[in-house]
């Protein structure tokens, strides 16, 4: 079977702004896979492009084996976007816009499926009332249900959860997790690290290119490792590669003396490595 999203060398220009700038990705079906990166780092500009709304200016993209400017048509059937800002008929009620989204797919099933992605987002008590009177998370989440009523098997979601509070935005996860395990693709981005944990392998951007891509584990191994031993009442500090290999180098080294009573870690935060990785590479000329 095909990678669900294949990138090859895509390129984008907004005047003098190069908003990608050679981004290469395979997506296999039924990951989640993330975005990160700084404001303007090319995120939006990227699922814009997968969804057929951006133009690239060069490179080859292939979605669910779809080329998205040419096979337009075919492949919103297929894909559900949530834009970063939600795009919805303002005067319409929440079940009014799902309702809306639903019938461009012909369901079969139309009321069930917006009835359940209703209850899915939590909106009952204010599912009639016009879509500009909700507040911004609740208008994330009707999006969110827009997205979800056809049950695409590929999502393509722009900062999905922003403004949207902790327990509902546990419960999209979730939800996310559950359509990946039933095999659905989800291509997202995000400002969240908590999020990006959650993520099968993660993309971090900046200015338009990836400076890495790897396991939410594979990107904690780049950090460093603070390892305080206390021993005879000193405590010793020392800084190793936050790798297994590194741990068992160290305590390899120091044989464990009967003396130790404490070993303590403190490993880099996703969040640490993924600022450093933007900085390291921001201060190259
Ligand atoms: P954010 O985290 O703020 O959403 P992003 O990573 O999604 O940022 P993009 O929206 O893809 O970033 O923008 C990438 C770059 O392209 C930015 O410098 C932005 O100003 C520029 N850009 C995006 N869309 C346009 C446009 N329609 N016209 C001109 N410049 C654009």
């Amino acid at each position: 079977m095909t990678d669900a999203v294949v990138v090859d060398n895509l390129r984008k220009r907004y005047g003098r702004i190069q908003a990608l700038d050679g981004i290469s990705l395979a997506v296999p079906r039924g990951e989640i896979f993330g975005l990160l990166g700084a404001n303007g780092a090319g995120k939006t500009t990227l699922i814009r492009s997968l969804v057929g709304l951006a133009r690239p200016d060069s490179g080859t993209l292939r979605v669910l084996g779809l080329d998205p400017v040419r096979e337009a048509r075919a492949l919103r059937r297929q894909v559900g976007y949530m834009p970063q800002a939600p795009s919805l008929y303002q005067d319409l009620s929440p079940r009014e816009n799902v309702r809306f989204f639903g019938s461009a797919h012909e369901l079969g099933d139309a009321e069930a499926r917006v009835a359940e992605v209703m209850k899915f987002v939590e909106l009952a008590a204010r599912e009639r009332d016009p879509v500009h009177t909700l507040s911004g998370g609740m208008k994330q989440r009707v999006s969110l249900a827009c997205a979800l009523v056809h049950r695409p098997p590929l999502l393509l979601l722009d900062e999905p959860t922003a403004g949207v509070d902790p327990p509902l935005r546990e419960a999209f996860w979730n939800h996310f997790r559950g359509l990946a395990a039933a095999g659905g693709t989800i291509f997202v981005s995000t400002h969240q690290l908590d999020e990006a944990m959650s993520c099968g392998r993660v993309a971090v951007m900046r200015n338009g290119r990836i400076l890495a891509c790897d396991t939410p584990a594979g990107l904690l191994q780049r950090g460093r490792t603070v390892v305080r031993v206390a021993s005879g009442g000193r405590t010793e500090e020392e800084t190793i590669a936050s790798t297994p290999e590194a741990l068992a180098e160290f305590l390899k080294r120091r044989g464990l003396d009967p003396a130790v009573a404490r070993v303590e870690l403190a490993a880099d935060t996703l969040e640490k490595i993924v600022l450093d990785l933007v900085r390291r590479e921001g201060a190259q000329p």
